[in-house]
């Protein structure tokens, strides 16, 4: 970037993957003046130090948050509550504090209450991510040419949401705006339900007595290996997105079991027809998410050689 940094203290809540790469982004690009980090562990905050992420740290949480006037929440969606109460009284007025989790009525439902008057709550979610966490996995590129949703409250300030609007575009993204409900039901069909059927599956590979597991690793490249790039995702971050998406994550799981019966049944009945169709259908998917620049076309998708993102 150009010009004057947008923000002069931003502070990062947590610095494992989103933290990192937002914190190494903002360095690199110039985005911010000063990078305040905090995280609850010791070892934590002295590698995010090592990796010389920012200018101040400290595991105390409202230390970080003094005099900032960019805050970002980047712990799992089950902290942040926490969190909110632990810097709600050094918040700085006009300051913008936001967040990075995955599920967005949860957040807006626990932090809100305790945003002090005259900051501006916008919550967020980028839509960037890998299976990796910990600050050693964050990376500069992580957010280039993805998208990062926004949930403004009704009545938020159009200065502080084009502020943060213009900070995650220079952070390489698209913003979109959208309700916070709206957000969960969306999510819950392009990710959470996506991570939970990746879940199942290797876990029931692991449960099969008459498949060897050396065979299944073997074979792996099959199918199955895609799937376990998911199911390695962190256990802390996908409890807490389950536990806080719950309802649209169910509604999800039960329309995927009826078409699951549904594909159950053709394939009882022999009836190959259903089966083309559907297959036929979901491939132009795929098309389309390479033709909307979200997807690589190469072998393997392109993760072994250059490219590790997935979207969260
Ligand atoms: P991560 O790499 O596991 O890092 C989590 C950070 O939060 C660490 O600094 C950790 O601190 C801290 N933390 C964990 N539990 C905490 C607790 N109970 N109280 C306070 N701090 C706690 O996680 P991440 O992948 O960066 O995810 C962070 C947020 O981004 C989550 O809300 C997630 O939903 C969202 N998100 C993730 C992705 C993705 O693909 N990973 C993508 C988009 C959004 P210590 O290490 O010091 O314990």
């Amino acid at each position: 970037m150009t010009g004057a940094p947008l923000f002069e203290r931003m502070a990062l809540i947590g610095i494992g993957l989103i933290g990192s790469s937002i914190a190494q982004t903002a360095r690199q690009r110039g985005l911010v003046k000063e990078i305040a980090i905090s995280t609850r562990s010791p070892a934590t905050l002295q590698r995010a130090e090592e990796l010389e992420l920012g200018d101040f740290y400290s595991v105390d949480a409202a230390q970080a948050v003094d005099g900032a006037d960019l805050v970002i929440l980047c712990v799992p969606v089950g902290a942040n509550e926490a969190v909110a109460k632990w810097i709600s009284p050094v918040l700085k007025t006009g300051a913008i504090l936001t967040d990075v989790g995955s599920t967005k009525q949860s957040v807006v439902d626990q932090v809100s209450p305790h945003v002090p008057k005259g900051v501006h709550f916008i919550p967020g979610h980028p839509i960037a991510g890998t299976e990796q966490s910990g600050p050693d996995a964050g990376f500069p590129t992580l957010f280039d040419q993805r998208w990062c949703i926004l949930t403004p409250p009704a009545g938020t300030d159009q200065t502080a949401l084009e502020k943060l609007s213009a900070f995650w575009q220079e952070c390489g993204s698209n913003v979109d705006l959208m309700d916070p409900k709206h957000h969960d039901l969306v999510l819950a069909i392009v990710s959470h339900l996506p991570h939970l059927i990746a879940y199942n599956i290797v876990g029931t590979a692991d449960d099969l007595e008459t498949v060897t597991k050396s065979q299944v690793i073997k074979y792996s490249a099959s199918g199955f290996r895609d799937f376990t790039r998911l199911a390695a995702s962190d256990p802390t971050m996908w409890r807490d997105v389950c536990l806080n998406n719950k309802e649209a994550i169910l509604e999800m799981l039960s329309r995927f079991s009826e078409d699951l019966s549904a594909m159950q049944r053709a394939i009882r009945w022999g009836d190959g027809d259903t089966l083309f169709d559907l297959f036929t259908r979901t491939r132009g998917i795929r098309r389309s998410i390479i033709e909307a620049g979200q997807e690589t076309d190469v072998p393997d998708f392109g993760r072994h050689v250059a490219d590790t993102r997935q979207d969260d």
